[in-house]
């Protein structure tokens, strides 16, 4: 089973997939957190990822697709995907590795959070990619490539939108209740 977790830059989406993939035992893919460690290591991947990391960029759709392709395994596990998809054409490399692996999209929760909220979280961070000119940046992408893949998982009946304001543990009973999980 594939559950995706889609959400601003700032709204907390790491944070809340690291909380539900250890209390649900399910398996977190983090596709900025495999580009950054493929960055540290200087993997091909690496090299080509990090003038887009560096810009707030979207990273080639086919490069991020094979690191997710190259960790997807058919059989019983929940995949948590954090940050992929993030645009149509990643969605379609998705959809296409899921019926390859045989796991069901099972539903895909968007962490909201207003805009003014996001720049003050993201200001308060001390990654390379928070400078104030960079975060305009990946909000901008996010605006533009993102949000049409919201409105593509609501007509398929898989959108889950939680209020991602509030105390990191009040969001994830949130995302616990959407997912009919229970209470933390
Ligand atoms: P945030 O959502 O706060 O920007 P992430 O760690 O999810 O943080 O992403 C950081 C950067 O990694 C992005 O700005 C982008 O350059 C790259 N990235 C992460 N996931 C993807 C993806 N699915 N497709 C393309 N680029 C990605």
């Amino acid at each position: 089973m594939i559950l995706v977790l889609v959400g601003p830059p700032g709204s907390g989406k790491g944070t809340q997939a690291a909380l539900l993939a250890a209390r649900c035992g399910m398996i977190h893919l983090s596709t900025g957190e495999l580009l950054r460690e493929a960055r540290l290591r200087g993997t091909p991947v690496g090299r080509e990822a990090a003038a887009y990391l560096d810009e707030g960029r979207l990273v080639p759709d086919d490069t991020v697709a094979a690191l997710v392709a190259q960790r997807l395994r058919p059989g019983p596990a929940t995949y948590l995907l954090d940050g992929f998809p993030r645009n149509v054409e990643q969605a379609a490399h998705l959809e296409r590795m899921a019926a390859e692996t045989r796991h069901a999209i099972e539903a895909v929760v968007l962490l909201d959070v207003p805009e003014a909220e996001l720049v003050r979280r993201l200001t308060g961070r001390a990654r390379a990619d928070d400078d104030p000119a960079i975060i305009q940046k990946r909000l901008a992408v996010y605006v533009r490539e993102t949000a049409p893949l919201i409105d593509h998982y609501d007509a398929k009946g898989l959108l889950r939108r939680i209020h991602g304001r509030g105390a990191v543990k009040t969001v994830h009973g949130r995302i616990l209740r959407a997912l009919g999980l229970g209470r933390a």
